[in-house]
């Protein structure tokens, strides 16, 4: 590719400013490197980016969270111990942001957002093993926090795992946790007491939040981006969960998650393995055939 193809910090600010990102905003992010373009210098400039954006009076928050493990933990999981430090699986933003020299990190041992910038440590450091895992996006909401997603794969308006945690629905516990040292040193297995689960479905609100007004499609470098306001999405989305709480559901005839665990799902369990065989079937034909 062309140099003159590369996307620089400069070309980035612009693209935020355009935006309508103001100075001093509380701003959630969720994005895709790879649907912006080839990044002079990739997620760290992204990151720069973005704090010159907001300046020294605003602040950024990425979901920054911890891989964990089906319990009992095995001999090799249970050596992982989560620190303040350890790596997302949450891509290369959140990764350039835990290793920012001023960025601060939640104290929750699974779901830990990392922040930089003015709130950050008002944010972070209350958010406890003893925190529900999505406190930081209530508090966001609280702020009227705005949320952009860079990137159409990469859509995540931070509020609906929140909403689908407040409708209070039941599901099949995940029984997975990870290891962590408690403030006296103690080192504790977390057990992860949310519901959390598949978000393929997330996407179907996307519509709701244009009529209401709370979503504005943006271009940042090649890719499309949507600036949510995080107390908006909330709203449409326990207004339409209690009308419709099976509303978040994927499509997909294989999810077990949306097709089996929520006490509302109504998929049947043959139906999903048939499904499933099914897709293994074709998958496997195709191999052949190419
Ligand atoms: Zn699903």
């Amino acid at each position: 590719m062309n140099k003159s193809h590369h996307i620089s910090k400069e070309v980035l600010i612009k693209d935020l400013e355009r935006a309508g990102i103001p100075k001093g905003a509380l701003l959630h992010v969720k994005a895709s490197l790879k649907a912006i373009g080839q990044i002079d210098g990739g997620a760290a400039t992204l990151l720069h980016a973005l704090l010159e954006t907001v300046g020294p009076q605003g602040t950024i928050v990425v979901d920054a969270f911890v891989t964990c493990y089906p319990l009992p933990l095995n001999t090799k999981h249970a050596q992982v111990i989560s620190t303040e430090i350890s790596p997302s699986y949450a891509g290369a933003l959140a990764n350039a942001m835990i290793q920012h020299p001023h960025s601060v990190r939640s104290k929750h041992p699974i779901q830990r957002f990392c922040a930089i910038g003015k709130l950050a440590h008002d944010l972070m450091d209350k958010h406890t093993p003893e925190s529900g895992a999505y406190d930081v996006f209530s508090r966001l909401v609280e702020l009227d926090a705005i949320n952009i997603s860079i990137g159409r794969k990469a859509i995540g308006v931070g509020t609906t795992h929140l909403a689908v945690e407040k409708m209070g629905f039941i599901k099949k516990p995940s029984n997975m946790g990870l290891n962590y040292r408690t403030a006296s040193g103690e080192v504790k297995t977390f057990v992860v007491n949310w519901n959390g689960g598949c978000s393929r479905g997330f996407s179907n609100f996307l519509p709701l939040y244009e009529s209401a007004g709370c979503l504005k499609w943006v271009k940042i470098g090649n890719a499309d981006a949507a600036i949510t306001s995080m107390k908006g999405t909330l709203e449409v989305e326990l207004k339409k969960l209690i009308e419709d709480a099976s509303f978040y559901f994927c499509d997909d005839p294989t999810c077990k998650d949306c097709r089996l665990n929520w006490e509302h799902s109504t998929g049947s369990y043959f139906k999903v393995k048939f499904h499933s065989l099914i897709t293994i079937i074709k998958r496997k034909l195709n191999i052949l055939s190419s």
